[in-house]
């Protein structure tokens, strides 16, 4: 028995000792694959990132450009590629030595990525020469304004050794696919920046250059039209005229949309259309619209004066005013001068922002609601439902486009049911003939604007129209304005 006991337990001890070599065995693998697949990440990152400034190096760079050409094969995709040379670089290198070299262009790679969302890449190509990649370029995301953004932070002076360094940037913007009509690799992107980098240092270094002339042009004009929008909106050169709503009911006027306008010395009088996206790309239209909304109410008290029954204005707004709370002062100026104002957005405005909340709290507050240009957009239902406005106005292309036999007069017929279903009244915009006007009595609809009745009017002649013709009986075609 004792000697059975003593083989079990040998057996029992060498397969123990048997176990711990080949755990210890497994651990030292565990442990060398641990430091290979670090040691490989090392690689990698050395491999594809610069060492200075910790930026994706022109090896990671060229992957990503050519992980979005293949994707585009799929999915198409816009893009647009920066290519940034540093102005003045050189020379501080040259006269103060490499080490503030590098230190500049540490501080270059922290501004740039400043200018930057998440979703746009920086890298470094080498020496002073940076790439950016900006994606998902849309109405607000422009590759001029951050090529606009990044100069601006380049002018600022950089401090080397306590003293002031001053350099700029030149940069180069090719987009795709815009710029590659027909065939196009990573190469050729970089070709094409490349090229309107140069063009930009000819032309004087400190500015951004487009691959293509058009877009350059395009993009000077814009610039040229926001600096003179800034100082438009300085020096009051906006005035808003003012289009009669009539009643179909009796056809008397009651209510008046405000319609800006732009007098501008250079240009003459610029409409509506060619300025308010780019004030609302840059945030301008907050100022814009809070001085037509005092210019609005200012005139609702000079017209209502005397008046049995007051004259709503309509004004515009932009989701951005709702969205920024520039609006929130204003319940109170309406509250004080008794006006009673109709605010009018759109359907994608709503959809885009999230304003609806605010838009609630102005209508618990005074102002009614209108939703303008109806049957262009989603026109949900479910908005419609879910939001409690006061008109619906049927988008003029549709009025523009009504005859007895044409579809839009059955589509016209079943906004305005539906629109009356849900308690809503409707206008019509865009009345220019008097079949249209007709046909929209026969169809029950509420109010209605257009050039029949009148085109938009300054304040002096909309004063003299409603004074002298409370009730238009006859429409006549006003001379343009
Ligand atoms: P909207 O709100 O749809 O304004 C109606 C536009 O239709 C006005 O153009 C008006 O002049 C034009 N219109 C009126 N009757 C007729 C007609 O019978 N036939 C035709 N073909 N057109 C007619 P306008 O004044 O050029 O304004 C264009 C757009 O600019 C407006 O479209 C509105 O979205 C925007 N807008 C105008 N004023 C302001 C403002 O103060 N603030 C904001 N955020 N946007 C404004
Ligand atoms: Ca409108
Ligand atoms: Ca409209």
């Amino acid at each position: 028995i004792a000697e059975s006991y003593t083989r079990t337990l040998l057996v029992t001890i060498g397969a123990s000792v048997v176990l711990l070599f080949v755990l210890l065995w497994l651990w030292q693998v565990r442990k060398h694959s641990r430091q290979l697949k670090e040691n490989e990440r090392i690689i990698w990152q050395q491999a594809h990132y610069d060492y200075l400034t910790q930026l994706p190096n022109r090896r990671l760079f060229q992957d990503r450009i050519n992980q979005l050409l293949i994707n585009h094969e799929r999915r198409s995709t816009r893009f647009a590629l920066l290519l940034i040379d540093l102005d003045g670089f050189k020379e501080v290198n040259d006269t103060m030595g490499h080490d503030q070299g590098d230190a500049l262009l540490k501080m270059v790679t922290h501004r740039l990525s400043e200018c930057l969302r998440k979703s746009d890449s920086l890298s470094r190509l080498g020496g002073d020469e940076f790439t950016v990649i900006v994606k998902n370029l849309s109405k607000s995301q422009t590759a001029e304004a951050v090529a606009q953004k990044m100069l601006e932070v380049m002018a600022q002076p950089f401090y080397l050794q306590n003293s002031p360094v001053y350099i700029s940037a030149s940069i180069g913007i090719t987009l795709f696919p815009d710029d590659y009509p027909d065939t196009y690799d990573s190469a050729s992107l970089m070709k094409n920046a490349d090229q309107a980098m140069y063009e930009a240092k000819k032309l004087g270094k400190n500015q951004f250059h487009y691959y293509t002339d058009n877009m350059h042009h395009e993009a000077l004009y814009r610039m040229e039209l926001l600096a003179d929008l800034r100082s438009a909106i300085d020096d009051h050169e906006f005035q808003l005229y003012y289009q009669p709503i009539i009643n179909l009911k009796n056809d008397r006027i009651e209510k008046l949309e405000a319609l800006v306008r732009w007098h501008s010395d250079k240009r003459g009088v610029v409409p509506p259309n060619e300025f308010i996206t780019l004030l609302e790309e840059t945030r301008l239209i907050n100022t814009l619209g809070d001085q037509l909304f005092d210019e609005a109410l200012a005139f609702s008290k000079s017209i209502n004066q005397n008046r049995e029954r007051p004259i709503e204005i309509s004004l515009n707004v932009s989701p951005l005013q709702l969205k920024f709370k520039t609006v929130e002062t204003w319940p109170k100026k309406l509250k004080a001068e008794h006006a009673r104002v109709t605010l009018e957005v759109t359907e994608s405005m709503l959809m885009e922002y999230n304003i609806s909340d605010s838009l609630v709290s102005l209508r618990n507050m005074g102002f009614k609601v209108s939703l303008d240009d109806f049957g262009v957009g989603y026109s949900s239902l479910a908005y419609l439902r879910q939001f409690p406005f006061d008109y619906l106005k049927i988008d003029r292309s549709f009025v523009n486009h009504m005859t007895e036999t044409s579809d839009e007069l059955h589509l016209c017929k079943a906004i305005i049911d539906m629109a009356h279903q849900l308690k809503l009244s409707v206008i019509a915009e865009g009345v220019e003939t008097q079949e249209q006007m007709d046909l929209l009595k026969s169809l029950n609809c509420d109010y209605a604007q257009g050039y029949l009745i009148s085109r938009p009017l300054p304040t002096a002649e909309i004063t003299a129209l409603i004074q002298n013709k409370q009730s238009i009986p006859e429409f006549e075609l006003q001379n343009p304005v």
